[in-house]
């Protein structure tokens, strides 16, 4: 089938919500879409404690509210796959496996993916005893132990929200010092539920059905150690936070990036005219929802301007 639009948005997290937010209420007819259900990488973060305005509100209920301002200004929200791209025509063309897409003005905000450790077993025993979210699956593992691996913001952030169900929640990272900011650490540490294991990186996890042990090497005396669940528990949780990579596969020369970044300039605007880029999915400094959001209303605007020039 195809579908026409003015504004045809690729990605439904907080940058791309918010650009439907404002193409929408700028009376164009939009059209938002993901391959899965909107929210990004915030619909499986349990605190939001620094977005303006929301300091009690969880990832999923405040993506919730921006599901129902979208909605409530007129964007469909589509779930549909993007395979392939025609940005040669004055109409750009999205194609999904079953139907086209023709928009006039196209924005990208396919934001960012969990990294993998990439250590033998880690795949295998995804769902578990190993998970990326921290929300959707802390319950699991109430009274049980979990490691949380990686040093930044989200590792100890999580982590933290882990030890609300968790007996110990250990922190294992590479260096001797966290990348998170200080404000985090100092919590985290006054935490008696949360451990640190320095200099220690992830070798392989194990277990036949659900993680039973997992290998840990410190990379200044190259010792392995493994460390097996509690005879009584079973199993124990492990919850990888080594940062993100772009999704940005699909626009591999296509578009310009920078280390799989999408490039703009600062009206969002990407080297392809009438392609915005929006949120994480763009090479910038400082990758937060409150960033996310401000991408997302500017490369509306742009795109609104761009069609009035173009196509009026
Ligand atoms: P991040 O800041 O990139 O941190 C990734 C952590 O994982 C680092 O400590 C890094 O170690 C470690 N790491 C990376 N690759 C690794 C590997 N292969 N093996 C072991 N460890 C590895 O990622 P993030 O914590 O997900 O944060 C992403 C962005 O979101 C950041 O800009 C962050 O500030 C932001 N964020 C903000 C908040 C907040 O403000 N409340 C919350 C969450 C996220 P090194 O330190 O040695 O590099």
């Amino acid at each position: 089938m195809v579908r026409n639009c003015d504004v045809l948005i690729i990605g439904a997290g907080p940058a791309g919500l918010a650009a439907a937010i404002y193409a929408a209420r700028a009376k164009m007819d939009t059209i938002l879409l993901d391959k899965v259900n909107p929210g990004g990488q915030i619909a499986i973060t349990a605190e939001i404690a620094n977005y303006p305005g929301a300091p009690d509100d969880t990832g999923p209920k405040l993506i919730e509210k921006m599901v129902k301002q979208v909605k409530q200004f007129g964007a469909d929200i589509v779930r549909d796959k993007v395979v392939a791209l025609d940005f040669t025509g004055k109409t750009r063309v999205i194609k999904s496996a079953e139907n086209e897409y023709h928009a006039k003005a196209v924005i990208i905000a396919t934001g960012a993916n969990p990294r993998k450790i990439g250590c033998p077993g880690e795949t295998k025993l995804i769902g578990k005893g190993v998970s990326y979210c921290a929300t959707c699956d802390a319950d699991f593992f109430t009274d049980l132990e979990v490691f949380v691996i990686g040093g930044g913001d989200t590792a100890v952030e999580e982590g933290m929200y882990l030890t609300k169900f968790a007996r110990k929640v250990t922190v294992v990272h590479r260096r001797d010092q966290l990348r998170a900011a200080r404000s985090i650490q100092e919590k985290a540490f006054k935490n008696e539920k949360m451990h640190f294991l320095w200099d220690t990186v992830v070798e392989e996890i194990k277990g036949d059905g659900i993680v039973e042990s997992i290998v840990l090497k410190n990379v200044k005396t190259n010792e392995l150690t493994e460390y097996f669940a509690d005879e009584e528990d079973g199993t124990f949780g492990i919850f990888p936070f080594i940062g993100v990579i772009p999704s940005s596969s699909l626009f591999e020369g296509i578009i310009e990036m920078e280390n799989g970044y999408i490039k703009t300039d600062n009206d969002m605007k990407t080297n392809i005219e009438g392609v915005f880029a929006a949120g994480d999915i763009r090479v910038k400094s400082l990758r937060q929802v409150v960033t996310a959001t401000s991408d997302g209303a500017i490369a509306a605007c742009q795109a609104e301007k761009y069609i009035e020039n173009k196509f009026n």
